[in-house]
């Protein structure tokens, strides 16, 4: 096996240096009174990338970023409880799914594939349907639209529904104000633009989530999912008590990642993803890539182009990845053999990768002017 590939994928993203090193820090017990002190800090430092209030609640659930999805559903709606989704892609259409399973009753307010959610849609929607809950995708990955969620917020609180993001490609790497934007709920995934290792769903229940939970008449049905076991465990009191074993060791990595995050700036690092998400554009650009969203709506993190007519899509990834040690994914769902999705979350958002990646683009298409274009448009951006 090599021993390394370059991930210029939408996740899992390259490792964050600290994050690699805090995996081999040593093994404790997860009631280990160190173990409980680096969890305070994560909850703290959560609350920070989140832009929560201080009765938020902060955790890493154990599983990952459609565990964070999972655990939000089951918590807020009760069997036959009402939820609007918003799905323009894979993952809104993994929420229906989720949230039908569970038994809510489902209202999907559907947009086209590269489309973005028009709020005054939604409002129309939820002002009929009156749901307890509105859901979006903030970032939709599949084909790399960025929803407007704080005018999806503001519907939800007009009509007093709670209000749940999935900011799996943005928190992180984008601004994120749950309390100005009216969210009770959101949930990322470790191995996104923290770049921690895969395993965890950092997740925030804002106080009317919280408020929600203990109001619920039947228990949540996944016991492993039910955040007030996971309160008695992470909240700091002198009753802390054990819910199940936690990742001691993927606890570390991601506290490191998010701690790594937060001494970087999100404000930097929005400014790093937009460089780079930018120069790639310039330089894809002269071999025919051409943008999949438009500039208003695109998602930074994940940057959608749409592949030239008679490109060997599967080829040319092919030979990325087995001659030269780079993934980079195509199409998901609708979007499939259409688009190439270059995954710019966390530490894959480096202009020297990205710089490999127009070398050895430029070796397999006979392109010999990527690597310069893209130098130029770095210097410009
Ligand atoms: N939501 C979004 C927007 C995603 O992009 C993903 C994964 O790509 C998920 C949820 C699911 O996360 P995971 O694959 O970590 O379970």
């Amino acid at each position: 096996m090599r021993d390394e590939v370059l991930l210029l994928t939408p996740g899992p993203t390259p490792i964050h240096p600290r994050a690699k090193a805090a995996l081999s820090w040593p093994v404790r017990g997860h009631m280990d009174p160190e173990v409980v002190a680096f969890n305070d800090r994560v909850m703290r430092d959560l609350e920070v990338l989140y832009g929560s209030a201080g009765d938020a609640f902060a955790c890493l659930l154990s599983g990952t970023g459609s565990f964070g999805m999972e655990v939000g559903f089951a918590n807020l709606l009760e069997p036959g409880e009402s939820v609007v989704i918003v799905s323009n892609g894979v993952f809104g259409e993994r929420m229906i799914d989720m949230a039908s399973r569970l038994g809510a009753a489902v209202t999907p307010v559907r947009f086209p594939p590269g489309v973005p959610a028009f709020p005054e849609v939604v409002r129309e929607v939820v002002g009929r349907v009156r749901p307890k809950l509105l859901a979006a995708v903030h970032g939709e990955t599949s084909t790399g639209v960025l929803n407007p969620v704080a005018d999806l917020g503001a519907v939800a609180k007009e009509f007093g529904a709670l209000f749940s993001v999935d900011a799996v490609t943005t928190v992180g790497m984008l601004d994120f104000e749950m309390r100005g934007w009216g969210v009770d709920y959101a949930y990322t995934g470790s191995q996104k633009c923290l770049s921690g290792p895969v395993g965890l769903a950092p997740a925030v229940f804002g106080p009317e989530a919280l408020a929600a939970v203990a109001e619920r008449k039947v228990p949540v049905a996944s016991w492993y999912g039910d955040v007030e076991g996971m309160r008695a465990y992470w909240q700091p009191s002198d009753d802390r008590r054990y819910h199940h074993t936690v990742p001691v060791q993927l606890h570390w990595a991601t506290g490191e990642a998010v701690r790594a995050a937060l001494d970087e700036g999100v404000v930097a690092r929005t400014w790093r993803v937009r460089a780079v998400a930018e120069a790639c554009l310039q330089a894809l650009s002269t071999i025919g890539f051409k943008p999949f969203v438009p500039a208003e709506h695109r998602l930074p993190t994940v940057l959608a182009l749409t592949i030239p007519e008679g490109f060997d899509d599967a080829r040319v990834r092919y030979d990325l990845r087995f001659d030269h040690g780079i993934s980079v994914t195509g199409g998901l769902g609708p979007t499939e053999g259409r688009i190439w999705r270059l995954g710019l979350m966390g530490e894959a958002a480096r202009i020297e990768h990205y710089q490999r990646l127009m070398t050895a683009l430029a070796t397999i298409l006979e392109a010999a002017q990527l690597p310069e274009a893209f130098d130029q448009a770095v210097a410009v951006a």
